[in-house]
């Protein structure tokens, strides 16, 4: 059973396409359960203006249009409404409240920053010990509010710092997946994009603790929901035996 639950729409401003698209290519993939997971607004104390986040006054819209697919299209894909968000300590309780109203079947953890996101670091770009023990501590402190249900590119933060600092700190946070049964990501944007992540040896990692692997396309244009993307996945973790998921119990 193929399941997708990392879907964005263009409302977040660096996706493409219509949310139908997203749902056709999926049914033309086999895939039988689509979640759609954008970057909601989030309330900061300043406002929720965000450059790559749904605008406030779209969210409605958002969650509408997922769900109007979701009864069109029930007899072909069981469709998810979702939401890919970072966890900022002070700020945490009041965005759930928030998202809650829009009652969603499921949220992940993307931290794209770490130290807040006004002032703190985007993920992709430190390379220092304590920026990458800061994002494995605020990994660990979203997953234990309970709110999320899975752990987006855990390697965001990429294996940048000296390999024994990586190992025990990417060791860290695996080891807190496995113990709380939190699946990690193999990401497919990252994959589609080159970019740094997925990495193999975050993987070579995950086979050694014995963790959950959930393969997210983290769709941002319809044409990334294809075979294609699952080989490339399954290319990057040939000959490793990993505990692969595909259902989530939601
Ligand atoms: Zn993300
Ligand atoms: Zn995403």
């Amino acid at each position: 059973m193929l399941c997708n639950y990392h879907t964005h729409t263009k409302r977040c401003h660096h996706a493409v396409g219509e949310d139908r698209e997203y749902v056709e290519n999926a049914i033309k993939t086999g895939i039988q359960v689509l979640g759609f997971s954008d970057h909601p607004p989030y309330i900061f104390d300043d406002g929720c203006n965000s450059c790559y986040r749904i605008d406030f006054n779209m969210i409605d819209d958002y969650c509408n249009s997922v769900l109007s697919l979701k009864k069109e299209y029930a007899r072909d894909i069981d469709i998810k409404l979702g939401f890919e968000l970072e966890y900022y300590r002070g700020l945490h309780e009041r965005e759930m409240k928030f998202l809650r109203s829009y009652n969603p079947d499921y949220i992940i953890l993307g931290q794209h920053y770490v130290g807040g996101e006004d002032t703190g670091v985007h993920t992709y770009a430190f390379s220092n010990e304590q920026l990458l023990t800061l994002y494995v501590d605020e990994c660990i402190e979203g997953l234990q509010t309970g709110d999320f249900t899975f752990l987006a590119h855990p390697d965001l933060a990429g294996f940048r710092c000296p390999s024994s600092v990586c190992e025990r700190e990417y060791t860290r946070l695996l080891a807190f997946a496995k113990d709380n049964d939190f699946p990690i990501e193999l990401n497919g944007y990252g994959l589609n994009m080159q970019r740094h992540y997925p990495d193999r040896r975050l993987f070579e990692l995950a086979e050694k603790i014995g963790n959950k692997v959930i393969i997210g396309i983290d769709a941002h244009d319809p044409s990334n929901i294809c075979p294609q993307t699952y080989q490339k996945a399954y290319a990057l973790i040939k000959g490793l035996n990993l505990n692969i998921i595909n259902k989530l119990d939601i």
